[in-house]
């Protein structure tokens, strides 16, 4: 399997984002859905191109309970602009059960446990129906995404995954929105390079999309992307 999909991922790198996706809905057929935060640029291209080709995958995000009342509303107007239900997510526990197992602000003090409750652990339940899951990361985004294949084995969820938008630069994920006229997170023109849950977001502080996430900390990923 892996070998299989490192030979596909060969094949697909000089493939355009629409030439992957289509290849994925036609492998993967009835079992593939497609992920989308509504806290980055990326996501809303993936979101707009899947559903030119195709409005029957299930698109989700993950709902931490702690994301921003502009990602809300921004979820909100997508789904009205293009006529979607967004699937919501949920940790297994709500904040209060999460204060009362493991002490209030779980995320000053351990960041690591609160991210694999609120999210590694809830999309982990959701994706295990299906055989492939459709991502908007990209290898300009970080130095751990550098080496990001167009099509790849998801240890961490023992599913396919598809990285359609690896290749692209940040510059021409703009650049689209623009020409589309793709709605975006409002929070990006307050300075918000990629933007998560509220207690662990500020304004980008360098060249880095998301040096805003998890501010003070060496921690720079919430874990979904660590194949
Ligand atoms: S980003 Fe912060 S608040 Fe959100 S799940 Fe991770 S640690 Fe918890």
């Amino acid at each position: 399997m892996i070998e299989e999909l490192s030979a596909t991922a060969a094949e697909l790198e000089a493939a355009s984002s629409e030439e992957i996706l289509r290849w994925a809905l036609a492998r993967y057929s009835g079992s593939i859905v497609a992920a989308c935060s509504f806290g980055g640029p990326s996501g809303m291209v993936l979101l707009d191109q899947l559903l030119a080709l195709d409005r029957t995958v299930p698109i989700f995000y993950l709902d931490t309970e702690l994301l921003h009342a502009e990602t809300y509303a921004h979820i909100r107007a997508v789904a009205k602009k293009y006529d979607i239900a967004p699937i919501a997510v949920h940790p297994a526990i709500d904040l209060a059960a999460q204060a009362q197992s493991y002490g209030e602000r779980l995320w000053d003090r351990d960041p690591d446990r609160c991210c694999g409750i609120r999210k590694i652990d809830a999309q982990r339940r959701y994706l295990s129906g299906y055989r492939a899951w459709i991502s908007g990361i990209r290898r300009d985004q970080t130095s751990a995404r550098a080496r990001t294949p167009v099509v790849e084995w998801d240890r961490r969820f023992e599913i396919v995954k598809i990285n359609p938008l690896a290749r692209w630069s940040e510059r021409e994920i703009w650049s689209y929105i623009e020409t589309h006229n793709v709605p975006y997170n409002p929070l990006h023109d307050a300075g918000y390079g990629s933007i998560g849950c509220v207690p662990c977001t500020a304004p980008s502080t360098g060249a880095e999309t998301r040096s805003g996430r998890w501010p003070g900390r060496a921690k720079t990923e919430c874990g979904l992307h660590q194949s």
